[in-house]
């Protein structure tokens, strides 16, 4: 059988098994070739592809929640949804979570995602406590801060082992609303001084008008907020439509991109404006819509993400806003995230600075556009964010990566090269 990530790009046929039990995943790893582990599929790319998938979603219980500092611990097929489901209610929330709530626990470590407030409180990482994993020799490893298997895993796209469990700590609510500002501005310019004068508030991120040009380009609708303190914890997840079929991939072209743009950006009042608005609606809007992929057509589509340092943000990004609101590929979304201080971690995405990511359908001259936009990228000592790519280069991505050669030397000396490998892992000879 096939199976493909979020960009369902690329397809290939894989073996896959899944993991029930700790002695069977004991049994698998002693006679199985390379494989990959499988979280819920919402990287974008071919990071947890391969010919062998071990799929993890199943291994899903809680373990035990200690209510009183907010420590959970579960196993690693847990959702992020499923831990919101039950904790809010009881004034509890994530401390770091990503603009989908459809995501394991694993596949969070793995990529040691981000969400709207990196600049305050960093990756995913910061809130595990500790986690177990098993090795490539079938042995079960707990590690914590500090530890090397910690620095290798987190950020480490699945190269290090099996995720088992983790803790990890949540943060008190109290309120299942969140008080949202919207700002707008009319170039990148102003886009970032919002960013800037807001950067005390906990959440911000920000959408782009990427086929903006000339004296528009980079304007924005920035989104910032932090929870309300109203005592309501009365939260159910919001239901969700869902898109029944592939559309064909002529119905997203430069006009409806540009027609979607116009709309969005005109629905807004100029200036400032407050509404209060629930976790998902502020959190994971795309969520709201079921195989929101779908509408990228049968040949899928690719994220783009990268990221710049600050000091040479504002000039990389013109450059690169320039370059593709030229070449009349657009992307409805295009997100752009203020960042904090980078962790220590070996692959972590996060550099202090800004990050803006583009989805793009899988059509002729894209690849030959965003190697282009690498070049802009490694110009400025930026770099590529794993769990979003397909594509990117050797060279590209470890000239953005200056810990490579230490992740190299672990896996090379934990003989984890021989068994964890994904198809991005190869192309990118990690
Ligand atoms: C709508 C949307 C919004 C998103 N927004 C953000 C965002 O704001 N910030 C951000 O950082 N990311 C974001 N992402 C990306 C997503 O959070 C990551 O790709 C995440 O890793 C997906 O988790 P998953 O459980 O689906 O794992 P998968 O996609 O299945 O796997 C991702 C990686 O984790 C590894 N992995 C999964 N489970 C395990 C395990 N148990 N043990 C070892 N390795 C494992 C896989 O091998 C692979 O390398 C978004 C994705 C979508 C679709």
């Amino acid at each position: 059988m096939s199976l493909t990530s979020w960009g369902m790009y690329p397809r290939i046929k894989n073996k896959k098994t899944s993991l029930k039990s700790l002695q069977k995943l004991k049994e698998y790893m002693s006679q199985s070739n390379e494989f990959i582990s499988f979280g819920n599929g919402r990287s974008y790319g071919d990071s947890a592809i391969n010919e062998e998938i071990l799929h993890v979603r199943q291994y899903n219980h809680f373990l035990e929640f200690d209510e009183e500092r907010g420590h959970l611990t579960c196993q690693a097929g847990v959702l992020l949804s499923d831990i919101l489901d039950s904790v809010v209610k009881r004034g509890w929330f994530l401390k770091v979570t990503p603009g989908t709530k459809l995501i394991t626990v694993g596949g969070a470590i793995a990529s040691d995602v981000h969400g709207k407030n990196h600049h305050i409180e960093g990756c995913f990482s910061e809130c595990v406590e500790e986690f177990s994993i098993m090795l490539e020799d079938g042995e079960i490893s707990t590690c914590k801060k500090g530890d090397e298997l910690f620095l290798a895993t987190c950020g480490g796209m699945g190269l290090t082992g099996v995720i088992l469990t983790a803790t990890i700590s949540l943060k008190r609510i109290n309120s299942q609303y969140i008080r949202q500002k919207t700002i707008k501005t009319s170039n990148l310019q102003e886009t970032f001084d919002a960013f800037e004068a807001h950067s005390e508030q906990p959440y911000s991120v920000a959408w782009i008008d990427c086929l903006a040009k000339d004296e528009n380009l980079g304007k924005c609708l920035l989104m910032v907020g932090d929870f309300a303190d109203d005592g309501d914890l009365n939260y159910k997840s919001k239901k969700k439509f869902s898109i029944p079929f592939n559309f064909p991939s002529f119905a997203l072209n430069t006009l409806s991109v540009k027609a979607f743009n116009w709309l969005y950006y005109a629905k807004a009042p100029n200036g400032v404006s407050k509404q209060k608005v629930g976790i998902d609606t502020f959190f994971y809007p795309l969520d709201a819509i079921g195989n929101w992929n779908r509408i990228y057509g049968k040949n899928g589509f690719t994220q783009y993400q990268f990221i710049l340092p600050k000091d040479v943000s504002y000039d990389g990004l013109k450059e690169i806003l320039t370059k593709i609101s030229e070449s009349g590929k657009g992307s409805f979304l295009a997100v752009l995230k203020l960042y904090g201080e980078e962790n220590e971690n070996y692959l972590s995405f996060p550099i202090e600075g800004y990050s803006l990511a583009l989805d793009f359908k899988i059509e002729d001259g894209l690849f030959e556009l965003l190697d282009e936009l690498d070049e802009i990228v490694v110009k400025y000592d930026g770099r590529i964010y794993l769990t979003k790519d397909v594509r990117v280069s050797e060279d590209t991505f470890e000239r953005g990566y200056p810990q490579i050669d230490k992740f190299r030397e672990y896996r090379k000396k934990n003989n984890m090269r021989e068994k964890f490998n994904s198809l991005q892992s190869k192309r990118v000879n990690i």
